[in-house]
Order: C-alpha cells, then sequence, then structure tokens
C-alpha cells in the first residue's frame, strides 16, 4: 500500500493511499489535484473517500469527486456533509481492501471532527487525524473547548508510537517555532527544526511523522511535562491545573508570533 500527499491550496494536504487496482482520498478540499493525479494513474479507481470534519478546505472536493468516480463518502456522523455521507463514530470500524480502519472522535477543532487510524499489513500504521493533531501543533478550538482538545489529543498519543501521523496542513515549521518558544532546552525539538527546516528549504513535505516523535516535540503533547508546564505558569499565572495549562498553552499559540 502505498501513501501519497498531494499539495491542494496554499498549506493543505490530501492524503492518497493506493494498492494496485484501487485508490482512497482523505479530506479533498479540491477536487483538481486528486483528479490530475487519478487522470496520470489510469489503472487505479478512486473509490472511497474519508472526511475528518466539515470545513471547507476539507470537503470542497466532494461533489466533483463523487460526480465524477462514484465514491463512497465516510465522515463525521455529527457533522453537515455536502454530499451523502455514511456518517461514522467513536469506535466505528469499516474495510477498505482487508485495510480495517478504526474511527476515534476527537472533539476540539470542531464538535464531531473523526480520525483514522489502520495498521497496512508490513508497514507502519497510519493516522489520519485532520486539523486536530498538526506536527508541533493542534488545531484552533473553533467550536470544541480546551477540556475536550486535551482528552482528544490524550487518546491520539495512546496510539502506537509507529503510526504515521498524516496531517492536513503544513504548518510544522511555525509550530516548531513557537514549540522552541515553549520548550527551548529541548534536544529532540531543536533536532526535529532541522531536520524540518531541511525538508522545507527542498520544498518537501515535513509529513508524516511518527507519533513518537510528536510525543517528544509536541507542546501540546506535552502540557503535563515539567519543561511544558511550568513555561506554560510563567507566562499565565491562571494555568493551575491540566486543562487550564492547556488552555493557557493554546492562547499563548494564538497570540505568537
Ligand atoms: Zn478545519
Ligand atoms: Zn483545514
Amino acid at each position: 500500500m502505498k501513501l501519497i500527499a498531494l499539495p491542494a491550496f496554499a498549506d493543505n494536504y490530501i492524503w492518497l493511499l493506493h494498492t494496485d487496482r484501487h485508490a482512497l482520498v482523505v479530506d479533498p478540499g479540491d477536487s483538481a489535484p486528486v483528479l490530475a493525479w487519478m487522470q496520470a494513474h489510469p489503472s487505479l479507481q478512486l473509490d472511497t473517500i474519508l472526511v475528518t470534519h466539515h470545513h471547507a478546505d476539507h470537503t470542497g472536493g466532494l461533489a466533483e469527486l463523487v460526480a465524477r468516480t462514484g465514491a463512497r463518502v465516510l465522515g463525521p456522523a455529527l457533522e453537515q456533509m455536502p454530499v451523502p455521507t455514511q456518517g461514522l463514530q467513536q469506535g466505528d470500524g469499516f474495510d477498505w481492501h482487508g485495510l480495517q480502519f478504526q474511527v476515534h472522535e476527537v472533539p476540539g477543532h470542531t464538535l464531531g471532527h473523526i480520525a483514522f487510524w489502520a495498521q497496512p499489513t508490513g508497514q507502519d500504521p497510519l493516522l489520519f487525524c485532520g486539523d486536530t493533531l498538526f506536527s508541533g501543533g493542534c488545531g484552533r478550538l473553533f467550536e470544541g473547548t480546551p477540556a475536550q482538545m486535551l482528552d482528544s489529543l490524550d487518546r491520539l498519543a495512546a496510539l502506537p508510537g509507529a503510526s504515521r501521523v498524516c496531517c492536513a496542513h503544513e504548518y510544522t515549521l511555525s509550530n516548531l517555532k513557537f514549540a522552541l518558544a515553549v520548550e527551548p532546552g529541548n534536544l529532540a525539538l531543536q533536532d526535529h527544526w532541522a531536520h524540518c527546516t531541511r525538508l522545507r528549504s527542498q520544498t518537501l513535505p515535513t509529513l508524516p511523522v511518527a507519533l513518537h516523535t510528536e510525543c517528544a516535540i509536541n507542546p501540546f503533547l506535552r502540557s503535563r511535562q515539567a519543561s511544558v508546564a511550568a513555561a506554560v505558569r510563567q507566562h499565565d499565572r491562571l494555568a493551575v491545573d491540566d486543562v487550564t495549562t492547556f488552555a493557557a498553552l493554546r492562547q499563548w499559540k494564538n497570540d505568537f508570533r
């Protein structure tokens, strides 16, 4: 099974997974990059589209792709979708040509946001997490609360460390700049910054990234670590427990330039 990141808009990735005959895409905000790729690979059939949440940069290509390919769409049961969608909730699963996907509800960025996890035979697992977890960061809280997002990230962080984190945006360098302001002494973070800077200088994606790397460098997965919590509390005296610390960290990032 092969995994490809199709760039879309300024900084989105539409993830494409394919076998010898079938293809699946995740969060096609634009149909054009997907249709161009399918045209270049005429032996493959796009038969499944996964959607993590309702924002237009993740759903804008659905109508055109469904009209052109007849692909089935699987997405969040709790959100409005622009095309008929098989709604999925926490604990649901489905099969795609022998690959078993698990569905995790991860509210925070939006209230119905879901993530998809699967373990292809002989490969590291895949995590399609939309705008919940980014490399070095997390999604903005447009609909959910800090407590919901912290719980969602805790549950993603509990997945196998080798999981390949497939986020929907290339926000890594700006996230890592903030992460370095929070944890300047984190050596794994300094290494990852150098690695990602090299990748971006060649306009290569910084994704996917291993979940265990994220757990070592992402302040939003590390808000209970003494180094992160101390930095947040120095920044915001209202940060007194896990949730208020996470909320203050998210607010600090919102204001960070
Ligand atoms: Zn979004
Ligand atoms: Zn997005």
